[in-house]
């Protein structure tokens, strides 16, 4: 048996015993080291809108990091005792859209639908292509902070932009801050919207030129437009909320470029759009998993300044109730230490 985090309602989280699976043809049994919980993971703990959770119980986790264990049949790419880290989505692997890298867009109808990865437990069924080694610079913790850099990177590489380009990223949560940090590592110039606690001042030590609010909703264009940087070229909404989305779309130049990365109804009509020559891209995740192990293994990517609270397995209820309350405005990166290294 082994110990496995479990939803059994909204924010009703406790630390079970669950048997350990076995990995099947083409799956990885992972001992989980470190897991990072970011936005969605606290949208499933909340279960907002109803949107996350069909069923209890269920298990919460995405980003994370750890050791195989074993590995089940047809598994060539790692072997137990490699340290990895996976990607969000898995994928076919043959499709026209794989064979060409762009795995996060595989065309096979198999992998269409976000398949639910769990990480919140002593040891996980990955899928052997969801893998890849970390890097011997790269830490555990590194390893578990991965999910918004390669967002970012995907984002950045849809956008064109390169060094000396600007970005504004809306939000300062756990992706917007990687999408800080990623964006630095690129020489990108950044301004950072949103926030109104510590993490703002997170945001600032990583390089981008932040601007806090008051106050939880607070329109952004007006402080954008006025005192701030003016109209942005270039945005990463990483909040995936209607707050967010509006903000980027108001502060869009002519001309500019909006990356979402979830989210409703967008806030602008068809003419909208075309008056003032918008782009819109989307980021479903990424495959660029191999390039942010790079930037973090080089140096050029460090979130570890970003962690501002561990805690063991045993009380990730507590970590998800300071993520999901008042408190989160000063919490930058969580870690869920799960296993010993
Ligand atoms: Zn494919």
């Amino acid at each position: 048996m082994m110990r496995a985090a479990r939803l059994f309602g909204p924010a009703d989280l406790r630390v079970v015993d669950a048997p350990v699976p076995r990995p099947g043809k083409g799956q990885v049994l992972v001992r989980v080291i470190a897991y990072s919980p970011y936005g969605t993971d606290v949208g499933t703990y909340l279960n907002r809108h109803g949107r996350y959770v069909s069923s209890y119980p269920v298990g919460i986790g995405a980003d994370f990091s750890g050791v195989v264990e074993s590995c089940g049949a047809e598994v060539t790419s790692v072997n137990p005792g490699d340290r990895v880290t996976a990607l969000a989505l898995d994928h076919c692997g043959d499709c026209a859209n794989c064979v060409s890298g762009r795995t996060n867009l595989c065309l096979d109808p198999e992998f269409a639908a976000p398949p639910r990865q769990i990480c919140c437990e002593e040891f996980v069924l990955v899928s052997a292509r969801k893998l890849a080694a970390l890097p011997d610079e790269v830490t555990f913790e590194d390893g578990a902070m991965l999910a918004g850099i390669v967002d970012a990177l995907n984002a950045y590489e849809q956008m064109e932009l390169s060094a000396g380009d600007c970005v504004a990223v809306i939000g300062v949560g756990a992706m917007g801050l990687s999408a800080i940090a990623a964006g630095r590592a690129l020489g990108i110039e950044v301004v950072a919207l949103g926030g109104t606690g510590k993490r703002v001042e997170i945001a600032r030590q990583l390089g981008a030129v932040a601007f806090g609010i008051s106050a939880h909703g607070e329109d952004l264009a007006a402080l954008v437009l006025k005192d701030g940087p003016g109209a942005s070229p270039a945005i990463i909404e990483t909040t995936a909320t209607d707050w967010g989305i509006a903000q980027a779309f108001a502060i869009a130049a002519p001309g500019g470029i909006v990356a979402l990365t979830g989210g409703g109804q967008l806030p602008l009509t068809s003419w909208d759009v075309v008056n003032r020559e918008l782009r819109i891209v989307g980021v479903r995740c990424g495959h660029h998993q191999n390039q942010a192990l790079d930037l973090i293994a080089c140096g050029k990517i460090d979130l570890k300044g970003t962690v501002t609270r561990r805690y063991p397995l045993e009380e990730v209820a507590d970590a998800f109730a300071l993520l999901a309350g008042e408190g989160a405005r000063d919490v930058g990166r969580v870690i869920i230490q799960i296993g010993d290294a």
